[in-house]
């Protein structure tokens, strides 16, 4: 069930919260690990950092940090970890992993990286959270707020940890963050000025024991601690969220929905085309929506929620306008590569679950030949097979599930299977005619054949240049 009780607010708790002299066991030298470690180190605590891999693999961090004057352990976590007042528990961490159950059973408080910056952060947060959509909405913040000249710092999941940029960050600037469900865990005052929740579908229940009620809990500890001088900017078209919120958020918070099939007195929605806000009982039309650059109407949400967090930071309209016409989106997101024999390539390499690839399959209307499979993280495919049946000329099935991929989706459109990416590209590149997309967008994992879905993307592009 999801956790509703408002603890104290975090001023309150901001005040009664030092670090100094304090002794901070980290779990995790990745990104998280290294700039919590620097950040409490500098703020007068004692550290010390355990990770669980191999010295080998851990050579840049450990040389990191031992010229911070930081002690590291490597290939374990020794009893030395729970000598400490309190445990930051890295994002790759699970809640699940013995080190964690026995800090909890040993009663000692753990954080997440997100929740201890925080405590320093001198300025308003804007945090985003869902399963999808989540880099580009930042993104498209940052983005708005750049054009709108307010100082502010992107960070989060990101790419940035937070605790790296605490220092640069001062009262009349706005930290934008990407927030994921595992930083979210171990969160305790994290505030938000405005939290966003874009949606809530199933994707990492690994994580969660293959509970979908505990993932959905971990997303709405976004708000937990916001009060209504506080926005929750929140998707009402999806049920998920918008039943979370009318329980648990609704009251407490100032709760802002957004929708393309709704109108509301404040929110944002679609009206004659046009994308329109309502705050604070004015209405402002903001831009027409085959304007807006980013395709799909996934990208439509995406822009509605950032432009109204970006409003509520004083972002002024005209300038909304031209950061919806111009933001050329993130890489590996529906991210147009070329065009060949009026065939568009599109690497969607980022699309690791379901939901992703369902939103980009309606993204187009042209025929789209479909690069699918990789690592699978449990697929229900069913979800997909009217819009397969409707818009894919063809699936190319990669990767370790490009079996499953192939019984999954005969019958229902041409299927083929690829046994790498090359061929893959060159089986699409045969198939697809004049007005046709090629879309890699895999709704798995790619630790199978790749790095990264950085790596997969990459690679997909180099190859799809390469074509002539
Ligand atoms: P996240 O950071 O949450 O993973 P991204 O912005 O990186 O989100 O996008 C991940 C994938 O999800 C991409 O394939 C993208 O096209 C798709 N996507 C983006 N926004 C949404 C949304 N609001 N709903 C569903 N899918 C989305």
């Amino acid at each position: 069930m999801v956790e509703t009780e408002v603890i104290e607010t975090a001023v309150d708790l901001r005040n009664k919260i030092t670090v100094v002299g304090k002794k901070v066991s980290i779990l995790g030298a990745a990104r998280s690990g290294l700039a919590a470690a620097r950040l409490l180190e500098e703020k007068g605590a004692s550290v010390f950092v355990s990770d669980s891999g191999s010295p080998e693999k851990l050579q840049s961090q450990i040389s990191t940090l031992q010229s911070a004057g930081i002690e590291i352990e490597t290939g374990k976590h020794s009893e030395r970890v729970y000598n400490a007042d309190m445990i930051v528990i890295s994002p790759g961490v699970p809640s699940t992993a013995p080190v964690v159950q026995e800090a909890k059973r040993r009663g000692i408080r753990t954080v997440s990286e997100l929740e201890i910056a925080s405590w320093l952060c001198p300025c308003p947060i804007i945090a985003v959270t869902g399963s999808n959509g989540k880099t580009t909405t930042t993104m498209l913040i940052g983005r708005m707020l750049y054009d709108g000249r307010k100082k502010h710092i992107v960070a989060g999941n990101i790419g940035t940890a937070f605790s790296s940029v605490i220092s640069e960050l001062e009262e009349d600037s706005i930290a934008v963050l990407e927030v994921s469900s595992f930083q979210l865990d171990h969160i305790e005052s994290f505030r938000p000025k405005v939290s966003i929740i874009l949606n809530i579908t199933p994707d990492h229940l690994d994580r969660y024991g293959g509970s979908f009620d505990l993932y959905i809990a971990s997303k709405c500890k976004i708000f937990k601690n916001q009060t209504s001088e506080d926005y929750l900017i929140y998707d009402y078209d999806d049920w998920v969220t918008r039943e979370h919120v009318n329980r648990f958020a609704v009251g407490n918070v100032h709760t802002i929905p957004f929708s393309v099939s709704n109108r509301f007195d404040e929110g944002a929605f679609v009206e004659d085309g046009k994308l329109i806000t309502m705050l604070d009982g004015t209405k402002l039309e903001i831009i027409d929506i085959d304007q807006i650059s980013i395709p799909g109407v996934h990208n439509l949400y995406n822009s509605m929620a950032a432009t109204l967090a970006a409003q509520l930071m004083g972002v002024a309209r005209p300038s909304f306008r031209a950061t919806l016409k111009n933001f050329k989106g993130v890489e590996h997101r529906l991210e147009t590569v070329r065009e060949l024999r009026g065939v568009k390539y599109v690497n969607d390499s980022k699309a690791t679950n379901i939901d992703s690839v369902w939103y980009a399959l309606q993204a187009f209307k042209e025929p789209i030949v479909l690069l699918l499979g990789g690592r699978d993280k449990g697929n229900d495919y069913s979800r997909l097979y009217d819009l397969v049946q409707q818009h894919v000329r063809a699936i190319v099935a990669i990767g370790e599930s490009a079996d499953k991929v192939m019984r999954e989706f005969s019958g229902k459109t041409k299927t083929v299977k690829a046994s790498s990416i090359e061929e893959a590209v060159k089986a699409a590149n045969a198939i697809a005619v004049h007005g046709d997309v090629v879309l890699l967008s895999p709704a798995c994992a790619s630790f199978d054949w790749f790095q990264d879905y950085e790596h997969r993307g990459t690679m997909f592009k180099e190859i799809v240049q390469s074509l002539t």
